[in-house]
């Protein structure tokens, strides 16, 4: 690694106070993170060469890559292995006429082939288009048929969910551990992995080629195909660094399935790039599982969600007590608000400062972010990184002074920002229609510190007699209450307050629903927070309207609550 590298990561690394914060963002510059690629100096770019291959040509190719286990499989993969199994993905594409700019998705649980296929897509300059595998059948054909894709990688037991006939451009379907496909337009991947040639000669590109397109959670509406470039590795490789604060002999574990930006960016991206043993877990949730994957591997560094943290917590200490988690020096969290009580129990629990991380789809990596020396204030989401120019701004595009609420914007571009919404210009253009910003559709306001403070999404801020108020506030005091284990919050029309606050509620178990609890809930958001924040009306639910990765869906409830149609549930739990 170069000196100027290496002056760059300390001067950011090392702060720990707003002085060392403003010196280290005026020092930096994102042609330094630059220099650490090869295609600084060669003009030749790939993600898969910079983030596997380059370990094996440099000597670290015996490196632990990934650890992967679930209920029936627990291997082991070195860089070198990776780099061979991938090379083997891509020669087996090029044999069918896949080619650089072509979209090949992938529709599977995880799994180590998982990983084999998206980096062998990317070797030949490839799209990848990852699909959660919970997707039914029209969610799986909306995607497919928005972006073209040519291939697919599945199992046997999805294929099912793929509607062959509606999907003219799919032209070549490679099932993994089916045996021999007899039906014409499958393909058995396992043996035309065996046959393939374990070395390829990589597709070269440049920072604005294709790298992959990522569908949306879908929280808000119709999910948008967002399509990201190679330059994002730029920002993949930096953030890796000063925010998941990846050492050498560290064991990451990033717990989001690649059908989401995250387990991408930072379930392969990131550490890899970054050199990185990394740990891959199949399955569902259960605390007494992630906790074992955690004190089995002896993971580091865990990155993980809201929802997630809020299940833990809800499992109680007695579940932490039973293992052993003081391998862990950093964790961290996205996708939604990280409730401030999450963080003081994860303190407790843990002793580890839950570390918030704010991003989206779109952004394609990190922005917003408490890191390792920073201080961190329970319930913000932190400050943007060196490189990264946040503000609260109207709606035609002046900045608004500290405590304003408004429009998160960021200042375009950044290395890993998207390159388009697939398909859909119009929507691409929204984003940035004030000129010189990045409009992220969040809302929130910056203190005097430079400190964000998450509100909801724009559509979902509420507006009670003049007040203006963002649901996550009134959620987080919500969850403090001992028997709510989670809260969505809506404004719902009302003749004489413009709307009053309703809140959805999921008890704890132990805990009955009955007229005197809702009272109780009542009064401890009105004393604790304040009167025109507290609900008027609370209704219990068994469960909330959820994404697949996690995030409470105010629009189902909104839909719910005034009898209006729910809109796409492609991404709706069960
Ligand atoms: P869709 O765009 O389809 O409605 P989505 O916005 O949930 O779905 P993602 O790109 O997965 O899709 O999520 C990004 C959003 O998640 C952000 O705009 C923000 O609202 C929320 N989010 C992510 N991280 C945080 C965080 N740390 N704090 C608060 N909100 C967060
Ligand atoms: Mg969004």
């Amino acid at each position: 690694m170069s000196q100027a590298h290496n002056e760059m990561l300390q001067t950011v690394v090392s702060e720990s106070n707003l002085g060392d914060y403003m010196e280290a963002r005026s020092r930096f510059d994102w042609e330094t993170v630059e220099r650490h690629f090869t295609w600084h100096a060669s003009g030749k770019v790939n993600m898969a060469h910079e983030a596997i291959d380059r370990h094996v040509l440099e000597g670290r190719g015996g490196k632990t890559a990934l650890l992967y286990s679930d209920a029936s499989r627990e291997e082991a993969y070195t860089f070198a292995d990776l780099s061979e199994q991938s090379s083997r993905f891509g020669n087996v594409l090029r044999k069918y006429g896949v080619a650089k700019g072509d979209r090949v998705f992938i529709f599977m649980p995880r799994s180590p082939e998982l990983y084999f296929s998206l980096l062998g897509i990317l070797k030949i300059g490839a799209v990848a288009g990852p699909l959660f595998e919970a997707f039914m059948e029209t969610a799986v054909k909306d995607r497919l048929e928005d972006s073209g894709a040519v291939a697919l990688v599945t199992t046997p037991e999805l294929l099912g969910r793929i509607k062959r006939s509606e999907l003219p451009d799919l032209k070549h379907i490679f099932v993994v551990g089916g045996g021999p496909q007899s039906d014409a337009g499958l393909i058995d991947f396992d043996a035309e992995m065996a046959a393939a040639a374990d070395d390829i000669e990589v597709e070269w590109l440049t920072r604005e080629d294709g790298l992959l397109i990522h569908y949306t959670s879908g929280s808000t509406g119709k999910p948008k195909g967002v399509y990201h470039v190679q330059n994002a590795m730029i920002q993949h490789y930096y953030t890796g660094k000063v925010v998941l604060d990846l050492r050498e002999n560290d064991v990451y574990w990033c717990t989001a399935d690649p059908g989401w930006v995250t387990g991408t960016s930072y379930g392969i991206f990131a550490p890899w790039l970054n050199g990185v043993t990394n740990v891959i877990r199949g399955g569902r949730f259960s605390p007494q599982d992630w906790y074992s994957t955690i004190e089995k591997n002896k993971v580091s560094v865990w990155y993980s969600a809201p929802t997630a943290f809020r299940m833990l917590m809800g499992a109680g200490d007695e579940t932490i007590a039973k293992h052993d988690l003081s391998s862990l020096r950093h964790v961290m969290s996205v996708g939604e608000p990280l409730n401030p009580e999450v963080v003081r129990w994860g303190w407790k629990a843990y002793g580890q400062r839950i570390h918030d991380t704010w991003w989206m789809t779109e952004t394609g990596a990190q922005l917003i972010c408490n890191y390792p020396g920073m201080p961190i204030k329970p319930g913000s989401m932190g400050r943007p990184l060196p490189g990264i120019e946040a503000a609260i701004i109207d709606d035609r595009g002046q900045e608004l002074p500290p405590y304003s609420m408004g429009n998160l914007a960021i200042r375009a571009p950044w290395p890993s920002m998207m390159a388009k919404i697939w398909n859909n210009p119009a929507k691409y253009e929204e984003y940035f229609r004030l000129t010189g910003w990045y409009v992220s559709g969040d809302s929130a306001y910056m203190d005097e510190d430079g400190y964000f403070w998450f509100q909801g999404r724009i559509d979902d801020v509420i507006n009670s007699s003049g007040e203006r108020i963002g649901p996550f506030e009134v959620e987080s005091k919500l969850v403090e209450h001992p028997a709510v284990a989670e809260a969505g919050v809506i404004g719902k029309p009302d003749v004489t307050r413009g709307e009053i606050i309703k809140a959805f509620v999921a008890l704890r178990e132990g805990y009955e629903a009955t007229p005197e609890l809702k009272e109780e809930i009542y009064r401890f958001v009105k004393e604790g927070l304040s009167a025109h924040a507290a609900p008027r009306e609370i209704e219990f639910k068994e469960k909330l309207p959820k994404t697949r990765s996690g995030k409470i869906m105010r629009r189902v409830l909104k839909a719910w609550e005034l009898d209006l149609p729910t809109g796409d549930l492609s991404t709706i739990e069960d």
